[in-house]
C-alpha cells in the first residue's frame, strides 16, 4: 500500500471538512459579518463584563471583558468600513474572543460555567476567516488551552487547577464543537455557493433572453434582415458619418409588387421562401455598397452610400436599373419587380425618420401613378398631405353636413324657358372656405369618400325634387354619377330605395356618367346602366368628346342624352375644328336619337351658333351660374325665359 493511497482517506476526510476551501466572501460581505461579530459580542460581553466586576467579584475577568469589548470589539466594528482593515478588525475580534474565553477558562468563571464560552471560539473562527483558516485558528485554540490545562497553569497562581481527566475531556469537547463549527460554517458556505451558481446562471439565461429579445425587436424574423427599428438606428449613424466625410446616402424604398397575389398561387409557406430568395438576391444586389433591411411584409428598404453628397440623375439609374430580380421558388422560377421610392441625403434630408417618409411616400406616388420607379419631390409631397388634410376635412364635413347642394339651370334652346339644372356639389371648409369640386372629387374617388357623398347628393336631389312637384313644376335633375360610384356594389339598389322614400318619379332624374367608366371595365359598366334604364333613370354621357369610347358602344348604350364637353363649346368661335366637332357631335346624336346638351355656354354668339345647329339644350355661365337650390327654385317658379340680362345669382 503506496503512501498515494493511504493519503486518500485522509484527503477525503479534509474535502468533507472542507480544509482547502478558500474564503468565498467578498469585501462587503465580511465587514457585515465583523460588524455582527462585534455587535454580537459586545451585547452578550458588557453585561457579563458589569456582572463579573460587580455582582460575580471576578474583577480580573471582568475587566479582561470590559477592555477587550471597547478596545476591540468595538474599534473592529468601525475598521470594518474600510476594505483595507479588514484583516485587522477579524483579528481584533479573534483577540477579543480568545482574551474572553481564554480569561474564563483560567478562572473557570462562577462555578465552572465560564468554560462553555470557550467552544464559541471555532465558531467566531470559521465564521469571520473561512473554512481553510478557520481549521488553522481553531487548533491554534486548542493547542492553547491544552497548554494551559497542562502545563501553564502551574505558572499562573491565580489559575484554577482541572484534574487531568476532565483537562482531556474538555479538549475533546472542544474538538467535538470544532468539527461541529466547521461542518455548519461548511454547509453556510456550501449554501452561498449554490446560491450565487444559481443566481450567476439565471443572470446568464435573463441575459441571452434579453439578447434575443433585442434582436428579434430589432430583426425581421423571416429573413433575419434589421427592421425598421433597427434600421433607423442604422440610418442615423451612416448619415453622421456621411455628413462628417462630406458624402451621400440614397435611401430606396423597395414594394415587392404582387406580392399578395404571389403568395395566393404559393400559399403562405411559398411566399416566405420568396420573400426569403428575394431578401438573398438582395443581397447579393447590395454587397458591400450599401445596407439591406426589410421593414414590412412586402418591403424592402436599401441605403446605398454615396461617393459624393449629390444623387444626379446617372446614378440614380444605376441604382435602380436592378429593379427585378429573378427567384426560384418551388420549382418555378419567378420574375418579381419592385416599385421604388428613392430619397438622398442630405439633398432631401439628413434625418433618418424623414430620408424613410420620403423614400416611401415616393415609392406610394410611384404606385399611384403606375411608375417603375419616383425620386422624392417636396411639390408632391405636398399635394400628398393637402391630399390627407383634405380627406380628414372631407370626413367631417360629411358628417357635419358642410356640404351644399348647387343647381345650375339648364335652358331649352328654342324657346329660353327652364327645363331642368345639374347638381353641384359645393363645399366651403370652415378654415379654407370654398374648395372646388376639381380639388375634392378626385380625393373623395381616390379615398372612397365618394361613396357615401353621391348618397347624400342623390338624397339631396330627390328631396328637392319632391319639393318641386309639390309647387307643381316638373324639373329634371341632372345627377353626376363618378365612374367608380357606378362601378361600386349597392348603386342601383340605393337609388331605387331613394325613389320609393321620396315618392318621386325615377324619370325625372339624369345620371350623368363619363366615358372613363367604359375604359375601365366596359360589360359591368353597360350592365349597370341597363339596370338603371330599366328603373327609370335616364343617362347621360357627360364631356363628351374627351374619353375614349368607341362609337359601337354608344351604339348600344341605353342612354337619352349626350353633353359636348364645355372645351370644344369655350372655343367654338374661334377654332374651325372645334365647330366641325359639335357639329358632328349634334348630327349623330340626333341620329342615334339622342339629345344633346352643351355645357360651358359664356357667351351671346356661342349660343346662337349652339341654338342654330339644333342643340336641344344649353348651360353655361350666359344663361346662369351654379346657385343654391332656394335660387333656382325661385327662377324656375317665375317662369321667365333665359336668357336673361344679368347673371342670376353669382356663384361664391
Ligand atoms: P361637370 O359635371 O362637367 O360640371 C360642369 C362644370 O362646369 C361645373 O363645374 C360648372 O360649375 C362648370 N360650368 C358650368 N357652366 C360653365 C361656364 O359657362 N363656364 C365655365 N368655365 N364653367 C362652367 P364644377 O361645379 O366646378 O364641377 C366640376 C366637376 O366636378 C363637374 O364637371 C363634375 O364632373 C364634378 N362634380 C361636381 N359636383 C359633383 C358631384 O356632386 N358628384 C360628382 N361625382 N362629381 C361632381
Ligand atoms: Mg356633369
Ligand atoms: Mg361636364
Amino acid at each position: 500500500m503506496g503512501i498515494a493511497s493511504l493519503m486518500r482517506p485522509v484527503r477525503a476526510l479534509a474535502r468533507v471538512l472542507g480544509a482547502g476551501n478558500d474564503e468565498l466572501f467578498g469585501p462587503e460581505e465580511r465587514s457585515r459579518q465583523i460588524k455582527l461579530a462585534s455587535f454580537i459580542g459586545a451585547v452578550v460581553g458588557l453585561p457579563f463584563a458589569f456582572h463579573n466586576l460587580f455582582v460575580s467579584g471576578l474583577l480580573v475577568v471582568g475587566t479582561i471583558e470590559l477592555l477587550a469589548v471597547t478596545l476591540l470589539l468595538l474599534p473592529a466594528a468601525i475598521l470594518a468600513h474600510r476594505q483595507s482593515a479588514l484583516d485587522l478588525a477579524e483579528g481584533m475580534i479573534l483577540l477579543a474572543g480568545l482574551a474572553i474565553f481564554g480569561i474564563l477558562i483560567v478562572y473557570r468563571g462562577v462555578q465552572g460555567t465560564g468554560l462553555f464560552w470557550g467552544f464559541v471560539f471555532p465558531f467566531l473562527a470559521f465564521f469571520l476567516k473561512g473554512q481553510r483558516r478557520g481549521w488553522w485558528y481553531s487548533t491554534a485554540f486548542i493547542v492553547l488551552v491544552a497548554l494551559h490545562f497542562f502545563s501553564w497553569h502551574k505558572y499562573l497562581p491565580f489559575a484554577y487547577r482541572y484534574t487531568t481527566s476532565f483537562s482531556v475531556h474538555y479538549l475533546e469537547v472542544l474538538c467535538g464543537f470544532t468539527v461541529i463549527a466547521s461542518g455548519f460554517n461548511l454547509l453556510r458556505t456550501r449554501f452561498e455557493e449554490k446560491l450565487q451558481e444559481r443566481v450567476t446562471e439565471r443572470t446568464a439565461a435573463a441575459k441571452a433572453y434579453l439578447e434575443q429579445l433585442q434582436y428579434q425587436a430589432t430583426h425581421d424574423v423571416l429573413t433575419g434582415l434589421p427592421n425598421r427599428i433597427e434600421l433607423v438606428t442604422r440610418l442615423k449613424s451612416e448619415i453622421e458619418r456621411a455628413s462628417a466625410q462630406a458624402k451621400g446616402l440614397a435611401v430606396c424604398n423597395l414594394l415587392v409588387q404582387r406580392l399578395h397575389e404571389l403568395g395566393n398561387v404559393l400559399g403562405n409557406a411559398g411566399a416566405d421562401k420568396l420573400l426569403l430568395a428575394i431578401a438573398d438576391q438582395l443581397k447579393a444586389t447590395v454587397q458591400d455598397r450599401g445596407m439591406l433591411a426589410r421593414t414590412r411584409r412586402d418591403e424592402f428598404v436599401v441605403v446605398y452610400w454615396l461617393d459624393q453628397p449629390t444623387l444626379d440623375q446617372q446614378r440614380l439609374h444605376k441604382l435602380i436599373e436592378q429593379r427585378q430580380v429573378s427567384v426560384q421558388v418551388q420549382g418555378y422560377t419567378l420574375r418579381v419587380e419592385f416599385t421604388v421610392g428613392v430619397s438622398a441625403c442630405p439633398q432631401h434630408s439628413s434625418d433618418a425618420d424623414v430620408l424613410l417618409r420620403q423614400a416611401e411616400q415616393s415609392m406610394l406616388q410611384a404606385r399611384k401613378s403606375e411608375l417603375p420607379w419616383m425620386l422624392y419631390d417636396a411639390a408632391q409631397e405636398q399635394i400628398f398631405q393637402r391630399h390627407h388634410l383634405l380627406f380628414g376635412r372631407m370626413c367631417e364635413a360629411l358628417e357635419r353636413s358642410q356640404f351644399e347642394l348647387y343647381l345650375q339651370p339648364q335652358v331649352d334652346m328654342t324657346t329660353g324657358h327652364v327645363i331642368g339644372a345639374e347638381a353641384l356639389t359645393r363645399w366651403t371648409d370652415p378654415v379654407e372656405g370654398s374648395i372646388s369640386p376639381a380639388v375634392f372629387i378626385p380625393i373623395a374617388e381616390e379615398s372612397g369618400l365618394i361613396g357615401p357623398l353621391t348618397d347624400w347628393l342623390v338624397r339631396r336631389c330627390m328631396a328637392e325634387s319632391a319639393r318641386w312637384l309639390k309647387d307643381g313644376l316638373h324639373l329634371h335633375l341632372s345627377i353626376n354619377i363618378s365612374a367608380m360610384t357606378l362601378l361600386s356594389p349597392g348603386l342601383v339598389e340605393n337609388l331605387q330605395a331613394s325613389v320609393q322614400e321620396f315618392q318621386v318619379s325615377a324619370d325625372l332624374f339624369n345620371l350623368e356618367i363619363t366615358e372613363s367608366c367604359f375604359i375601365a371595365s366596359p360589360e359591368r359598366s353597360l350592365e349597370v346602366m341597363h339596370q338603371l334604364r330599366n328603373l327609370g333613370f335616364k343617362l347621360s354621357i357627360d364631356d363628351f368628346g374627351t374619353g375614349f369610347s368607341s362609337l359601337s358602344y354608344l351604339k348600344n348604350m341605353p342612354i337619352h342624352e349626350l353633353k359636348i364637353d364645355q372645351a370644344f363649346v369655350r372655343s367654338l368661335l374661334s377654332e374651325s375644328g372645334d365647330q366641325a366637332i359639335v357639329a358632328s357631335t349634334i348630327n349623330l346624336a340626333h341620329n342615334l336619337g339622342l339629345r344633346v346638351v352643351a355645357e360651358g355656354i359664356e357667351d351671346d354668339p356661342t349660343a346662337r351658333w349652339l341654338a342654330q345647329q339644333r342643340c336641344d339644350i344649353g348651360q353655361g355661365y350666359w344663361f346662369a351660374r351654379p346657385m343654391p337650390a332656394d335660387a333656382f327654385m325661385a327662377l324656375a317658379m317665375s317662369h321667365r325665359p333665359l336668357p336673361v340680362e344679368s347673371l342670376l345669382t353669382e356663384e361664391a
